[in-house]
C-alpha cells in the first residue's frame, strides 16, 4: 500500500504496464497476462478477483494491447461498476467502459433506437409493481402486498428466461417454481400487464435487454457495428448471469472468443431471477480452449472472518457447494466475531448503534463501518438509531454521486468561483485551496457541524462535506493545485463516476453490498424468518438464504458482528431463535438444525454476548408497546418512539415541545453537536406529550437512555414541570 505517503483517494498511479503487474500473486497475474482468448477465474470471496481483471484491463491498456474503448468490462449492481471504474481510473486506464449489464444495453439500445425501430424509445417506467397492481385491476384480480410481489417477481423471471406468457404454466412447472396463484392466473396477469405497457408506451427494465436482444439478432448491421466498438469483454461476479445477459454477452462477442469471466458460484444470490451458476461451472465446456484459473488467497479478511466463511459453506448443499473453494487468509488474526442476542428489534439496533458510536470514537472512521441487513424495510429502525447517537450514515449508493442535485450545483458555483479570480487569491498564503472551497460551499449549504435530523438536509450536507473533505485530500496529495484544478478533478471524477467517500456509515441489503468491503461489519437481524427469509421454502431458496449470508460475512475485513433479536417489538412474544446457518459455528450452539434458541439465559461465552436490559428500565422489560391513543401494538420504530399511532391524535403540549426545542439548540450548540444527537425530534414530542413528572416516567419513553437521563433529566423534568431548565454543564 501506498497509503502512508499518498492518500487513499488519490494513490500513486503505476508509472508503466509492468508496474501494473506488481502487487498481483503469481495466479491473479496469470490472469492479467493472459490478454486474449476465453478465461475464466473461479474464486472464493475476496480473493482478489475483481482486482485481477481491473489490473488486466489496465495492464493490457498500459501495454498498448487493448485499446481502451474497446474494451466492455461488466457487473450486475451500479456500486459494483462504479468501484470497477475508480479502480480503472486508480491504474491509469480511462476511457474503459465499466457498466452494468442493463446500463450497457440501454446506452445502445438509445443509441440505435431510431435506426432499428424509428422514432423516440419509450419511457422506462421505475415502478414496476404499480403496474402489475393495475394490470390485476384491469383483470379483476385482487393481489394483497405479498401476491403483488410475487407475481411481479414471477413476470420478471418469465422476462429473464424468455418466456412469453403463453408458455409461462409449461415453464413455471419444469423449472419447479412455486407459483404464489394458479399458474394459468399468473400468465393472465402477465399477457394484461405486457398489453397495458404497449398501451401506455411505456418500457421495463427487463425490455430493455429483451429489446437490445431483438435488435442485435434481427440487424445484422446493428450487430457488426457494436462487434467493430467492442473487441473485449470483462464480466465480473459472472455466477449470476441470467440466460438473457448471456444471451446479450453471445450477441456482442459474435464468434469471437476475447471473453474474460470471473465468479464464485457460493455467491450466486440472484437465482430468484434466474440467474444462475451453471454459465460459471460450465466455461470450460463452452469454451474448450479456456485458461482456467483458481484463486483460494483471501486477501480481505482476517484468519477469524474467514474461518466463519468456510464453516459456513462447509454446510452448504448443491451444485454451487459442489464447487466451494477453501479460503485461506492472508492477513494478520483479528478479533473473533462477536455474537449478540437482544430482546427485541429496537434492542438491537440500539445496540449495534452504540457499538458503532464506540468504534468511532476509538478512531474507527464511519466510511469503514457498514449495517448489512437482509430486507430493505429494516434500514428505518437503524437510521433511526444511528441518528439517536449522533452517527452519520449513508444509504444510497457512491455511484451516483456525482448525479446528486447538491454536487451538481456545488460544482457549478465551484466553476463560476475558479473562474472569477478564485485561483488569484492564492496568491495570498492565508487561503489554501481547502477553505476555499469550504466558502464557495458555505454558500450551498455546507456548515462546518452537520444539520440536526436524519433526513434530506442532512444527506445534502454529507454531500458537500465529502466534497470538502476531497478538497483536503486533493491539496495533500498536490500542494499547488488551485481552485481550476480541483473542479477539473471533480470533473474528471464526474466522467469516471469515481464517487468520493462520503463520511458515514453505510446502510446496505446484503444483495447490495456484494463485491463492497469494509474494516467492520455488523450483520443484523440473523434470526429465523429473515435469515432465512420465511418466504424461502424450497431447498434451493433456503441454500441461497445461506449463501447471502455467506456473502455478508465475507464483506468485513477485521470485526464482525452477528445479531439477532428474540421478538420483533418489545415485550413481544420471544419466539424468534438464532438463524440455523449459525448452528454450529457461534459458541454455544451445536449443528443439529431446530433447537431452541440457546444463550436467552444470558449466558456469556467465548464471543458470545447475550444483551441484557440494564439498570435503568429498558423496552426490553417491558410490556408490548402500544399506543397509548388506540391501544393497537405497535411495531414501526418512529411509532414506537411516539408511543402512539403516527395518525391517531396527538395530545401534545405544543408550548413545551417549542420550549424544549429551544433548550435543545441550546445544549446542541453548548456542547457543539447536531441537535439530533441531544434527542430527536420524536423523543421531544413523545416528551411533550407524556410530560412526565419523575425520571421513572421519563426513563420510559423511548429514546431517553441511561446516558441521556444523567445528561439531561434534570433539565428535561423542570422544563416539564414549567420552571426553567438549570443547564449543568456539558459533558459527554
Ligand atoms: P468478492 O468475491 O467479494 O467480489 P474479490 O475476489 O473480487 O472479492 P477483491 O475485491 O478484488 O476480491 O479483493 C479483496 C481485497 O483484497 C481488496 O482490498 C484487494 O485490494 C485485496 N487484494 C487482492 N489481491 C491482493 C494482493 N495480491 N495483494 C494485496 N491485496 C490484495
Ligand atoms: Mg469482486
Amino acid at each position: 500500500m501506498t497509503a502512508a505517503t499518498h492518500s487513499p483517494l488519490f494513490p500513486r498511479v503505476p508509472d508503466s504496464a509492468d508496474a501494473v503487474l506488481e502487487g498481483l500473486d503469481p495466479e491473479q497475474r496469470e490472469v492479467a497476462t493472459a490478454l486474449h482468448g476465453p478465461v475464466c477465474v473461479l474464486a472464493g470471496a475476496g480473493t482478489g478477483k475483481t482486482r485481477a481483471i481491473t489490473h488486466r484491463i489496465a495492464y493490457g491498456v498500459r501495454a498498448g494491447i487493448l485499446q481502451p474503448s474497446s474494451v466492455l468490462a461488466v457487473t450486475f449492481t451500479n456500486r459494483a461498476a462504479g468501484e470497477m471504474r475508480g479502480r480503472l481510473r486508480q491504474l491509469g486506464a480511462q476511457g474503459v467502459q465499466a457498466r452494468t449489464f442493463h446500463s450497457a444495453a440501454l446506452r445502445q439500445l438509445q443509441y440505435f433506437w431510431p435506426k432499428a425501430i424509428g422514432g423516440s424509445m419509450p419511457r422506462l417506467v421505475d415502478r414496476k409493481i404499480q403496474l402489475v397492481a393495475d394490470a390485476a385491476a384491469a383483470c379483476g384480480t385482487r393481489l394483497d402486498r405479498n401476491e403483488l410481489r410475487d407475481v411481479t417477481g414471477e413476470i420478471e423471471w418469465s422476462k429473464v428466461t424468455q418466456t412469453v406468457p403463453a408458455d409461462y404454466t409449461l415453464a413455471a412447472k419444469r423449472a419447479g417454481r412455486e407459483a404464489p396463484r394458479d399458474p394459468v392466473e399468473i400468465a393472465h396477469l402477465y399477457a394484461a400487464y405486457e398489453a397495458l405497457k404497449r398501451d401506455r408506451n411505456v418500457i421495463d427494465f427487463e425490455d430493455v435487454l429483451l429489446l437490445t436482444v431483438a435488435v442485435l439478432q434481427d440487424r445484422h448491421d446493428i450487430a457488426e457495428q457494436v462487434r467493430s466498438q467492442y473487441q473485449h469483454f470483462v464480466v465480473d461476479e459472472y455466477q449470476d448471469v441470467s440466460p438473457l445477459q448471456q444471451r446479450l454477452l453471445d450477441l456482442w462477442l459474435g464468434e469471437r472468443n476475447n471473453l474474460c469471466v470471473v465468479g464464485d458460484a457460493s455467491q450466486t444470490i440472484y437465482s430468484f431471477t434466474g440467474a444462475t451458476p451453471d454459465h460459471l461451472l460450465d466455461f470450460r465446456t463452452r469454451h474448450p480452449g479456456a485458461t482456467v484459473v483458481k484463486l483460494v488467497r483471501d486477501y480481505r479478511s482476517t484468519p477469524q472472518v474467514v474461518h466463519l466463511a468456510n464453516g459456513l459453506l462447509a454446510q452448504a448443499r448443491g451444485r454451487a457447494a459442489d464447487h466451494r473453494l477453501e479460503l485461506l487468509s492472508q492477513r494478520a488474526p483479528g478479533p473473533e466475531p462477536v455474537y449478540t442476542e437482544y430482546t427485541d428489534e429496537p434492542a438491537e439496533a440500539e445496540g449495534a448503534a452504540r457499538r458503532i458510536r464506540e468504534l468511532i470514537d476509538a478512531g474507527v472512521p464511519a466510511a469503514e463501518i457498514a449495517v448489512l441487513f437482509r430486507t430493505n424495510s429494516q434500514s428505518e429502525t437503524y437510521e433511526q438509531a444511528l441518528a439517536d447517537v449522533g452517527v452519520p450514515y449513508q444509504l444510497r449508493g457512491a455511484e451516483r454521486f456525482f448525479d446528486r442535485p447538491e454536487v451538481r450545483k456545488a460544482g457549478v458555483a465551484l466553476r463560476g468561483a475558479a473562474r472569477f479570480g478564485g485561483n488569484d487569491s492564492l496568491l495570498d498564503d492565508a487561503v489554501t485551496l481547502p477553505s476555499q472551497v469550504r466558502a464557495v460551499l458555505s454558500g450551498e449549504g455546507w456548515t462546518t457541524e452537520p444539520p440536526a435530523g436524519s433526513g434530506a438536509v442532512r444527506e445534502r450536507w454529507e454531500s458537500l462535506a465529502a466534497l470538502v473533505g476531497l478538497a483536503h485530500d486533493f491539496a495533500a496529495a498536490r500542494p499547488a493545485a488551485t481552485l481550476g484544478d480541483f473542479v477539473a478533478e471533480l470533473d474528471e471524477r464526474a466522467n469516471a463516476q469515481h464517487a468520493p467517500t462520503v463520511q458515514g456509515v453505510t446502510l446496505a441489503s446484503l444483495h447490495s453490498a456484494k463485491g463492497l468491503e469494509w474494516d467492520v461489519v455488523f450483520l443484523v437481524g440473523v434470526a429465523e424468518g429473515m435469515m432465512p427469509i420465511t418466504y424461502a421454502k424450497t431447498d434451493e431458496q433456503v441454500e441461497e438464504e445461506r449463501r447471502l449470508l455467506y456473502v455478508g460475512v465475507t464483506r468485513a475485513r477485521e470485526r464482525l458482528h452477528v445479531s439477532w433479536a428474540l421478538a420483533r417489538s418489545p415485550g413481544g412474544r420471544a419466539n424468534r431463535r438464532p438463524s440455523r446457518f449459525l448452528d454450529g459455528l457461534r459458541p454455544g450452539s451445536t449443528a443439529t438444525v431446530g433447537r431452541a434458541a440457546a444463550g436467552a439465559s444470558g449466558g456469556v461465552e467465548r464471543g458470545f454476548v447475550s444483551e441484557a436490559p440494564a439498570a435503568v428500565p429498558r423496552r426490553g422489560q417491558r410490556t408490548p408497546a402500544r399506543c397509548r391513543v388506540c391501544g393497537r401494538t405497535l411495531t414501526d420504530a418512529g411509532e414506537m418512539k411516539l408511543m402512539r399511532c403516527e395518525e391517531c391524535p396527538s395530545d401534545m403540549d405544543e408550548g413545551l415541545y417549542e420550549r424544549l426545542r429551544d433548550w435543545r439548540a441550546e445544549r446542541a450548540r453548548r456542547s457543539g453537536q447536531p441537535d439530533f444527537c441531544v434527542f430527536t425530534d420524536k423523543t421531544l414530542m413523545a416528551i411533550a406529550e407524556a410530560v412526565p413528572d419523575d425520571v421513572g416516567e421519563l426513563a420510559r419513553i423511548p429514546g431517553v437512555r441511561a446516558r441521556k437521563l444523567t445528561l439531561y433529566g434534570a433539565d428535561v423534568l423542570a422544563l416539564c414541570a414549567g420552571r426553567e431548565a438549570g443547564g449543568d454543564d456539558e459533558r459527554d
